[in-house]
């Protein structure tokens, strides 16, 4: 499989956030974001080196396995192969625009986290309803002065599949060509247009670049 880097840090994200985790990170994505900070390309690691250096750093605690990208759906044959040799829970991050991989995954997975793509809704929609009732997150990063109806329609279409999902409204870290974070006003503004369609809404940056780790 290609593989960016496997290593243990922090989450840094989502409702898991400060949770101890061993990092599987794909190397490749089928979207280009402007703000994505993994563009590697990576380099090819059979699925017993994979196994190998994840056991070498399990010698300390760690809560689950984070899959991470990249998109990992891309290689779900080689994860569909690997997952069942994982002792750890595994946490799934994935940009919810590959329903159908998910679908052949999703039961040797613990916890999915599912980033909203404007522009891939059907997608999107598609695997929320897969994983409606499994320990499920959707992040959304809010970005400044983007249009309010952008995460008001995200809101929705969680909304239609399950109110109570965990929504987490993550504000962009500076990187490349984006320069600024959302004000503190469009911040607030995101959380109650997203608060009046669902139960459970959270504001949560990534603070694994606020502590320099990884
Ligand atoms: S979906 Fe994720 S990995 Fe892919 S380009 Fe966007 S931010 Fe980067």
């Amino acid at each position: 499989m290609q593989v960016s880097e496997i290593f243990s840090s922090i989450q840094g994200e989502g409702q898991y956030v400060g949770y101890r985790q061993i990092f599987l990170r794909l190397a490749g994505c089928n979207l280009s974001c402007d703000y994505c900070d993994e563009q590697s390309e990576g380099r090819m690691m059979s699925g017993a080196e994979v196994l190998a250096q994840i056991n070498a750093l399990s010698t300390h605690y760690h809560h689950s396995l984070s899959i991470t990208g990249g998109e990992p759906l891309l290689q779900v044959n080689e994860l569909l192969t690997l997952v069942p040799e994982l002792s750890l829970p595994i946490y799934l991050e994935t940009n919810a625009t590959l329903p159908a991989h998910l679908r052949e995954i999703m039961d040797k997975i613990d916890i999915f986290s599912l980033d909203y793509k404007s522009g891939y809704e059907a997608e999107f929609q598609a695997c929320l309803e897969l994983v409606r009732d499994q320990d499920t997150q959707v992040k959304f990063i809010l970005m400044q002065n983007q249009p309010l109806t952008v995460i008001k329609q995200a809101a929705e279409t969680v909304r239609l599949v399950n109110k109570d999902i965990p929504f987490i409204i993550q504000p962009v870290t500076p990187y490349r060509t984006v320069k600024h974070m959302p004000n503190t006003d469009e911040i607030l503004a995101a959380y109650t247009v997203v608060k009046n369609k669902l139960n459970d809404v959270r504001v949560i940056p990534q603070t694994h670049k606020m502590m320099h780790i990884k």
